[in-house]
């Protein structure tokens, strides 16, 4: 970054402030990872400089003879990843992913139902605060209080009473998996659309470690940069896509037809709700999916979910409270109450730990968003660092007595004394290929 620390000090100074923090500091944050050098180098490559609006072939702009090669790889690779028959890839970011197929199939007022924000899903999913929850009439379902888990008869017993016109199964923070068969079953009876959204799962779902959504759901919408491993981004599949029953036509030489569902998302994302698509990110995500495609990723997710395993055990062993029992997946939800301490005293003391998390509310908080009981921590990028499951053990023992020490006055010195041996860890394993260029 030689051109940059010449031209621009501050912002040099805090991307290598940033480089630091990456490679000094543990990252659980389920949501993150570290993207490939390679993945990096297409991000920051020429094809930020192109605008392409439109899709390969059939652009609105000259000299995108080379962004369609990359743009088509990346299409390519996904369905190969994936075995879909549609996909999309110029969403910005998930957030963009989900408003792409909500405003293609549904109207404003239009009834939708997703997981709950408090209970583990996303903004995108009816929120309140969100487009989702103002544009559309949206009604959240949650967890069973006892178990922590999704309970598909009362999902049905809502969905036949709501009548939804989409059904939106998929979370941000619940670590068991998806039924997303019985889900089919359940919109094809209140006749809903489906969509499945599975930014966090994405790269266990795509190695077979997790149950498979494209089979079952009319749309299945993902990030790229989670467990995925690739750029920051989004994309829209559909396993295959079908006449649009919406009555949504287009004027053809031979008449009027009724538009392909797949050209109703794509004109969705362009010209409905986005410009110009982000051509190097696109390219990164095709490099990203080349990667997804190789064995060495495979070995990657399983250990990603052997850690987040390996990690729930030993919370529960030490007393912790994780929301439905376990993890089948590359996160964990611990519920912090019976420790007395919040989620966000808890995410300042692992701060100062060196180690990286989020608070989060848990089911049925009595806590603001901004205390929550709760944290969240996964295990995809410590797994990028090569970590394995005695890391795994011992990153649970560090959040142990950091926790243990909150209420006390020892807290502030076994924090630095838990943040040296975060640094010890992390220095005994360079990010190597998914570190910062050298
Ligand atoms: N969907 C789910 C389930 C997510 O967890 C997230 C992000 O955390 C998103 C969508 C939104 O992704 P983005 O932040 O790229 O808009």
């Amino acid at each position: 970054m030689d051109v940059l620390q010449k031209q621009d000090k501050e912002i040099f100074e805090a991307i290598s402030g940033e480089v630091r923090r990456q490679t000094e500091t543990l990252e659980l944050i389920a949501s993150e990872n570290f993207a490939s050098r390679a993945v990096m180098e297409a991000c920051g490559s020429v094809m930020t400089n192109k605008y392409a609006e439109g899709y390969p072939g059939k652009r609105y702009y000259g000299g995108c003879e080379f962004v369609d090669v990359a743009e088509n790889l990346a299409r390519e690779r996904a369905k190969k990843l994936f075995g879909c028959e549609y996909v999309n890839v110029q969403p910005h970011s998930g957030s963009s992913a989900n408003m792409g197929v909500l405003f293609a199939v549904l109207k404003p007022g239009d009834k939708i139902m997703g997981l709950d924000l408090s209970h583990g899903g996303h903004l995108t999913h009816g929120s309140k605060v969100n487009f989702s929850g103002q544009f559309f009439d949206a009604h959240t379902y949650g967890v069973d209080r006892a178990t922590g888990c999704i309970d598909m008869n009362k999902i049905e017993e809502m969905a036949l009473q709501v009548r939804p016109k989409l059904i939106i199964c998929g979370a941000s923070a619940y670590s068991q998996g998806f039924d997303f068969k019985a889900f089919r079953e359940v919109a094809d009876k209140a006749g809903a659309f489906l969509m499945a959204d599975i930014a966090h799962p994405a790269g266990l779902i795509a190695s077979g470690l997790l149950n498979d959504p494209i089979p079952h759901c009319h749309f299945v919408t993902t990030t790229t940069h989670k467990t995925l491993r690739g750029p920051r981004g989004g994309m829209i599949m559909m396993g295959q896509d079908f006449e649009n029953p919406l009555g949504i036509t287009v004027k053809t030489k031979k008449g009027v037809r009724t538009k392909m569902m797949s050209e109703v998302i794509d004109a969705e994302i362009m010209p409905g709700i986005q410009g110009g698509p982000l051509m190097h990110i696109i390219a990164a995500k095709g490099v990203a999916f080349g990667e997804a495609l190789q064995p060495e990723f495979h070995d990657y997710a399983v250990q990603v979910r052997k850690n987040a395993a390996v990690m729930a055990d030993k919370f529960i062993g030490l007393d912790y409270h994780i929301v439905s029992g376990g993890t089948k997946n590359h996160l964990m939800l611990i519920d912090l109450r019976n420790k007395d301490v919040t989620g966000k005293v808890a995410e300042n003391l692992l701060h100062e730990a060196g180690i990286t998390v989020n608070k989060n509310m848990v089911p049925f908080d009595d806590k603001s968003p901004f205390v929550t009981s709760g944290i969240r921590i996964g295990t995809p990028a410590m797994t990028t660092r090569g970590m394995s499951e005695s890391h795994a053990e011992a990153i649970v023992g560090f959040i142990d007595r950091v926790i243990s020490a909150a209420n006390g006055d020892q807290s502030e010195k076994v924090c630095a004394e838990v943040r040296e041996d975060v640094k010890a860890m992390c220095g005994a394993l360079p990010l190597n290929d998914f570190g910062p260029t050298p």
